[in-house]
């Protein structure tokens, strides 16, 4: 085993947690095998309180036009911006184009072309290592800290026929991001709520609910007739926190999760926060398992 299996190794012996199968596989020139594995709950202490009024705490969560992410609660106010994705992509480039310029140079069937081929897989996995780590920090650090997340219903298939958008799209992750953030979200108890496909988050104004049809790309400040103006990737998510606010009680928006085992995303634990972990509970320790740091090779 390359990856550290302590937590997991804790789980099993203290029978919180059974591996259901394994799956074997081989790519970028390493074996690898996935376990599947049936881990309780996680412990109360990890997850969302209850809200103890209906309406609060709603934070819309936008991708950036140079952020990767901005997010804001429904009074506009910012809470979190993520400017630092890594363009693991954009970055290995360069190299990758190197390498299968070299690649193609090479003989067929000879030991220089699979030395080659090798070389470019290593390559491929890791950018993939280092977008992986990045969109798993993010997404848990912003379910940590925020229990009812609205994020944008994105035609992301939709987007990636537009070539210009194609490759900043794939690189930042953003729908395996969503697809982390729903699952992470569940394990807590939390909400994610995504908001339909033509709600106009990025052009709408807060103030007076005129839809700006002549903004672009090319705008960063959001500035409406009426006198609002606000930062345009602020202004977006503050719009689609207040979407969350008054769509939240219709349980068609309601995320289903098929990672979650069927739970609803906002099912709570009544039974208080215990200090320990208890048989049949994932405890604080164990938070955090699906993590994988990048291999150093
Ligand atoms: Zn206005």
């Amino acid at each position: 085993m390359h990856d550290d299996t302590r937590r997991l190794r804790r789980l099993l012996t203290k029978h919180r947690a059974k591996i259901c199968f394994a799956t074997i596989s081989y790519h970028g020139g390493r074996w690898w095998c996935a376990l599947n594995v049936e881990a309780a709950d996680l412990h109360p202490l990890q997850q969302h309180p209850a809200h103890t009024d209906d309406v609060g705490g709603w934070v819309g969560v936008d991708r950036g036009l140079s952020a990767f992410l901005v997010a804001a609660a429904d009074d506009g106010t910012e809470v979190a911006r993520v400017s630092d994705a890594p363009k693991a992509l954009a970055a290995g480039l360069k190299r990758q184009r190197r390498l299968s310029k070299s690649l193609s140079r090479k003989k067929k069937g000879s030991h220089n072309r699979n030395e080659a081929a090798a070389w470019l897989a290593r390559h491929h996995r890791r950018v993939a290592n280092v977008r992986r780590h990045f969109l798993h920090q993010v997404s848990g650090e912003l379910v940590k800290t925020h229990d009812r997340i609205v994020i944008e219903n994105l035609n992301v298939a939709g987007m990636l026929a537009n070539r210009r958008l194609a490759r900043a799209i794939s690189d930042a992750g953003w729908s395996e991001f969503a697809r982390l953030l729903k699952y992470k979200q569940a394990w807590r108890g939390g909400q994610l709520v995504e908001a339909d496909r033509w709600f106009p988050s990025t052009r709408l104004c807060p103030e007076c609910g005129v839809v700006d049809n002549a903004m672009t790309l090319a705008d960063r400040v959001f500035t409406c007739g009426c006198g609002y103006s606000a930062d345009r990737d602020t202004n977006a998510a503050a719009n689609l926190a207040r979407w969350g606010h008054t769509h939240h009680d219709d349980d068609l928006h309601r995320s289903p999760d098929p990672q979650a085992g069927g739970r609803a995303t906002n099912v709570r634990r009544r039974d208080g926060a215990g200090q320990h972990p208890r048989v049949g509970e994932t405890s604080s320790d164990d938070a955090g398992t699906d993590v994988h740091t990048a291999p150093a090779a």
